[in-house]
């Protein structure tokens, strides 16, 4: 069996790789992003036919670890960790929901929602948390590394993932969060996994600011997406998506995005296939941001290569309250080479959105509702025609965000027109009051 290899590289192109074990979080020469490359050649070593045979025949197995949607995909995303390295809960292989009465209101019958929040922790981010940890337990046991401890600035789902493999790896994990800005469910999951979590009076842009400064001084093993390993294991859910259409590529993928690491790991995925042969065109890219923190949003429309740091204002959608996007310059890579658009969602959009696709048995949270609402307005526009595949990747579970699904139908949010409300009916313990209100 040949080799497979994946190195760090500049994403700005600077020469020299370094290797995956190394704390590196930026290129040494420019200082800009690093990314993980693979050896092409070594993986061209099979037709794009026998990697989805392979692929195929691992997906959801019971032997370790092709349980995991991401290491049943091991070479193309990790190669040189070996099983006794990976720390797994089984991620990936999530349903692909067909949204057929959503889809039917808006005259779009081919629309699916990827749920990503299907996950051991509620959100997409076990994709990319796997091969991290998975990464730093094997750097340990080769000696490259002795992390004090492995630490993410967070907005909820990044801190409960880490928490959770950091936990399950018996490794030690401190968690930076914008106190009061993450909901009780993605606060209590760090606490419960024993994690050191400290509050900031600061929103996530403030707390990313101070982590990226203890990984500079080596205090830290740095765990958010501005390090790579994460978006190897997050372009996973592009595989994913063309594996259960048995291998054919959608019209549209549809992403909410925040830090934009996500929407760069759809890009690194679909891109992967392309060059190895699997698919033979790119889907189309829309990156669907909230309108109370939409950088990306503003740089599309202004038609600018470069994403400007605005301050993030308050939204529902608190995952994707982020001004300062790290992985802005991989997300325009992903915009170009997938004829990507950006559209946005207000609070008002975003919220009805959520309850609409919930009346047709989803169960969304808001960031999906900032994605389906953004399906909306391109549909209504004629963008997204009616007989394309589309694709929205929901990336947390609506489970985990009770306060903000409660607040709407108890109308809780003054400035919120709660027109989708259901509330509960109560009524005396009587049948006949029961009968009558039926
Ligand atoms: C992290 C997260 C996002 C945003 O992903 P980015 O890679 O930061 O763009 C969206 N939705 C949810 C639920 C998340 O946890
Ligand atoms: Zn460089």
């Amino acid at each position: 069996m040949p080799q497979y290899s994946a190195k760090f590289q500049c994403f700005a192109g600077c020469e020299g790789s370094y290797p995956v074990t190394k704390a590196l979080y930026r290129c040494p020469k420019c200082g800009g992003l690093l990314e993980v490359k693979h050896d092409m050649a070594a993986l061209r070593d099979r037709s794009a036919a026998a990697w989805m045979r392979i692929f195929d025949e691992r997906y959801m197995r019971n032997s370790w670890p092709y349980g995991s949607g991401v290491w049943g995909k091991r070479e193309w995303v990790m190669p040189e960790v070996g099983d006794e390295s990976i720390v797994s809960t089984g991620e990936g292989g999530t349903n692909l929901f067909w949204a057929e009465r959503l889809g039917k209101e808006i005259d779009l019958p081919d629309l699916w929602v990827k749920q990503c929040g299907n996950a051991h922790t509620g959100s997409f981010k076990d994709l990319g948390m796997t091969v991290l940890v998975s990464v730093v337990r094997h750097a340990m046991q080769t000696g490259d590394l002795k992390p004090r401890a492995i630490a993410c600035a967070s907005t909820g789902d990044t801190s409960a993932a880490l928490a959770a493999y950091g936990a399950a790896a018996g490794l030690p994990v401190v968690v930076l969060l914008p106190r009061g800005k993450v909901s009780t469910a993605q606060l209590v999951q760090p606490l419960a996994h024993g994690a050191k979590v400290f509050a900031l009076e600061t929103d996530f842009d403030g707390c990313m600011a101070i982590i990226q400064k203890l990984a500079e001084e080596g205090l830290i093993y740095l765990a958010n997406s501005m390090n790579p390993l994460r978006i190897e294991g997050q372009k996973t859910v592009a595989f994913e998506i063309v594996q259960q259409f048995d291998w054919q590529v959608p019209d549209w993928v549809v992403i909410p995005s925040g830090n934009l690491g996500n929407a760069s790991a759809l890009f690194a995925g679909f891109e992967m296939m392309r060059e190895l042969g699997v698919i033979q065109r790119m889907p189309r890219l829309l990156v669907a941001q909230a309108a109370n923190a939409n950088p990306m949003y503003r740089a599309f429309v202004d038609g600018k290569d470069e994403v400007e740091a605005i301050p993030a204002q308050k939204s529902h959608a608190s995952a994707i309250q982020i001004g300062n996007p790290v992985s802005a310059p991989r997300a325009m890579r992903a915009l170009k080479g997938m004829n990507g658009v950006v559209e946005q969602a207000t609070e008002q959009e975003l919220a009805d959105a959520c309850a609409r696709a919930d009346r047709t048995g989803l169960y969304t949270c808001p960031h999906t509702g900032v994605a389906l609402a953004c399906v909306f307005k391109l549909r209504a526009k004629n963008v997204i025609k009616a007989n394309e595949r589309v694709i929205v990747v929901s990336t947390a579970n609506g489970l985990k965000f009770t306060e903000f699904k409660l607040g709407y139908h108890e109308k809780a949010f003054p400035e919120l027109d709660s027109r989708l409300r259901n509330e509960p009916i109560v009524l005396p313990a009587e049948l006949e009051a029961v009968k009558a209100a039926l």
